[in-house]
């Protein structure tokens, strides 16, 4: 064996033996809360990517989809015939565009309904409830709401919150926090929104 094969094998063993003391500390099997937030691309692409994972796997898994409603969804069309998929939609859809505080509040409320059956629901394995985060932002949902629904879910479920400027308890709730970071957008180069890779 080479110099250079010895040190990358030394190496290597280190890293296994560092990652092997990780997974025996990691001993708790319960559902997870997740929070993809952050200005940079891929907070609802990695919550659908959960949802495929948690599907192929036979779970039933519920999505309630704030604000983009009557945006158009790949991974939606594509799962949706799943008999363990259950998606719903808030009914007013883009709110930067109706923006009408009452009836995007009712229309809020009655989507949050759903969540909160959802969130009360042993068979349902995983949670998603994608861009959230505007509900609270804009007053339409209050924090303590939201905390105690998702505090008090079944122990066995998990969910993923998404959207930016994630509210400051949900991130202190959260087992796992991922920032998206910018580091540069197409559509601030004049790029136009791109079917099949951003909606
Ligand atoms: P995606 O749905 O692609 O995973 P996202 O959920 O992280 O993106 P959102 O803030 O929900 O991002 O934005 C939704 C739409 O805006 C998507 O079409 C996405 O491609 C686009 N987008 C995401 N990040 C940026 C950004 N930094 N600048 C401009 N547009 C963005
Ligand atoms: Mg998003």
């Amino acid at each position: 064996m080479t110099d250079r094969q010895q040190r990358h094998q030394k190496a290597m063993q280190k890293l296994k033996s560092h990652v092997d003391d990780k997974v025996a500390a990691a001993t708790e099997q319960r559902g997870q809360l997740l929070v993809f937030t952050g200005n940079g691309k891929g907070k609802t692409t990695a919550a659908w990517g959960t949802v495929t994972r948690a599907l192929g796997y036979g779970y039933r898994v519920g999505v309630i989809q704030f604000i983009k409603g009557l945006w158009e969804c790949g991974e939606r069309e594509r799962l949706i015939a799943d008999p363990n998929l259950d998606v719903h939609i808030m009914a007013t859809g883009f709110t930067w565009e109706t923006q009408n505080r009452d009836s995007d509040t009712a229309a809020c409320l009655e989507v949050w309904r759903e969540a909160e059956r959802l969130l009360a629901d042993p068979e349902v394995y995983l949670v998603v409830l994608d861009e959230i985060t505007y509900m609270l932002k804009f007053g339409y949902l209050d924090i303590e709401t939201v905390r105690h629904a998702i505090a008090n879910r079944p122990p066995e479920q998990s969910v993923i919150v998404t959207g930016r400027n994630a509210h400051r308890e949900l991130l202190e709730m959260a087992d796992t926090v991922t920032e998206m970071q910018e580091t540069r957008h197409a559509f601030n180069a004049g790029l136009q929104a791109r079917r099949g890779i951003d909606y």
